[in-house]
Parts: structure tokens; C-alpha cells; sequence
């Protein structure tokens, strides 16, 4: 019996916890599930659980340009995150909220609501119960998980990529989107969440850089793939 105890206990991968941050059109949605999957961990996209809040905040009338009003509303919706990496969920008061997160009118509002810091306190405290509550570990992908949320995570990675490269992924995405479009969208979106006061875009001190503009999205999984096992074979 002690014997099959202590076989377990020693082939059982340790949990581990994975931060990928980054702006926006670097692979980290697509690198972040591919590499959960693949390594039996947790999966959670934090910028969902933004525009989450973000479209419920449209979808009742809240003043979106007003922070009292976004700081006063922001307890109400109930924002429930599935961590599958090949099937996650986000459901707003029990509403699937997957499709419509994603429009066009959430992404642009979606940073004014995040700077609000009565959210951004909800929000992280949810993402770190989410955290805590994953047996094996998991990988969870946003702006701040490095430095703000997650900050005694495993391995830290901060995902970057030229402008240009971003725009051309992007646009691929939303299906042939004009690409200097998409470009100075992209880049309001980043200059708003760097420069905002609670938690902004950042690197970690301590994270990996990985510049994702002339490789593969097979190159970036591998390269974080190696990462993680390294960190788990070390614990
Ligand atoms: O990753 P995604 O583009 O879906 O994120 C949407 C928005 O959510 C970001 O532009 C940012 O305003 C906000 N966000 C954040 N902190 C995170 C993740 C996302 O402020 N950890």
C-alpha cells in the first residue's frame, strides 16, 4: 500500500503556474491554450473576464466614459470563467457570453473599463481563486498576471511582436480586416492599457521575453512547452 502511495506521489507532475502577458496580437490566447492542453494543465483568458464585465456594463446601460458609475456597477454582474483549454467558457449571470465579448464595440471599450481599479480588484481576486483552485496548474494569459496577480508564479513569459505583425494576425482573425486599421487600433488599445495607473501592461522583472514576430505559432508552444517543463522538473 505505501508502496503504490509513494509511486504516485513521485510520477505526479508538480502544479504549476504559468504567466503569459503581453499586448494584444502576439499569440497569447492561441499559445497559452495550446500549451495548457498539451501539458494536462488550466486554462484562463483574463482579457474575457474584461470584456466580460465590459459587455454586461453596455448591455445595462452603465456610462462606460464615467468611472464612478463603472466603479459603482462593477459588483453586480456574476462572471463565471471555464478553465478547458480546448473548450473554454465565460458566462455572464449564466448567459454564455463567448460570441458577443468579442464585437467590435467591447474592444473599444474594453480598456476604459479595465483602468477602473474598483474592477480591476474584483476581477484579480476571481482570477486568483481561479489560480489557486487548479490541481495540476494553469496557464493564464492577460496584462498584469506577471507582475500584479500571479507575481509568485513558476515561470513567467511576456510575449511581444513588431506592430506590423500583430496587425497582418489580427486582421487574418477578424477575417480580412484592413490592416492599418486593425494596426491603430491595436496600438490605442496597448497605449491605453500601458499607461493606465492600476496595473498596467507590463514585463515582469522576472519574466521571459519572447519576441513572437518571425516565428511560427509551433515555434512559440515549444519554445513555452520547454519552458514549463523545465520549472516543473525543478520543483
Ligand atoms: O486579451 P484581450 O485583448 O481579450 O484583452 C481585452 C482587454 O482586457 C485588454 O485590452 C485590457 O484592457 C484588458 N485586460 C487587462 N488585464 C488583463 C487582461 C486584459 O486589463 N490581465
Amino acid at each position: 500500500m505505501s508502496y503504490t502511495v509513494e509511486t504516485a506521489a513521485r510520477t505526479a507532475p508538480a502544479a504549476v503556474i504559468v504567466a503569459i502577458d503581453g499586448p494584444s496580437g502576439t499569440g497569447k490566447s492561441s499559445t497559452s491554450k495550446a500549451v495548457a492542453a498539451k501539458l494536462g494543465l488550466s486554462y484562463l483568458d483574463t482579457g474575457a473576464q474584461y470584456r466580460a464585465i465590459t459587455w454586461w456594463m453596455l448591455n445595462n446601460g452603465i456610462d462606460v466614459t464615467d468611472p464612478v458609475a463603472i466603479a459603482d456597477a462593477a459588483g453586480k454582474p456574476v462572471i463565471v470563467s471555464g478553465t478547458d483549454p480546448s473548450a473554454p467558457t465565460i458566462t455572464v449571470d449564466g448567459i454564455d457570453a463567448s460570441g458577443p465579448i468579442r464585437t467590435q464595440e467591447v474592444t473599444s471599450k474594453v480598456s476604459a473599463v479595465s483602468a477602473v481599479p474598483e474592477v480591476r480588484t474584483l476581477i484579480t481576486e476571481l482570477q486568483r481563486t481561479i489560480a489557486k483552485g487548479a490541481a495540476l496548474g494553469i496557464v493564464v494569459e492577460g496584462r498584469d498576471i506577471g507582475t500584479t496577480v500571479l507575481p509568485d508564479a513558476d515561470l513567467k513569459i511576456f510575449l511581444t511582436a513588431s506592430p506590423e505583425a500583430r496587425a497582418a494576425r489580427r486582421s487574418g482573425e477578424l477575417k480580412g480586416a484592413d490592416v492599418s486599421a486593425t494596426r491603430e487600433a491595436l496600438l490605442k488599445r496597448d497605449a491605453a492599457d500601458s499607461s493606465r495607473k492600476t496595473s498596467p501592461l507590463a514585463k515582469a522583472d522576472d519574466a521571459v521575453e519572447v519576441d513572437t514576430s518571425d516565428l511560427t505559432l509551433e515555434q512559440v508552444i515549444e519554445c513555452v512547452v520547454t519552458l514549463v517543463e523545465g520549472k516543473r522538473a525543478a520543483k
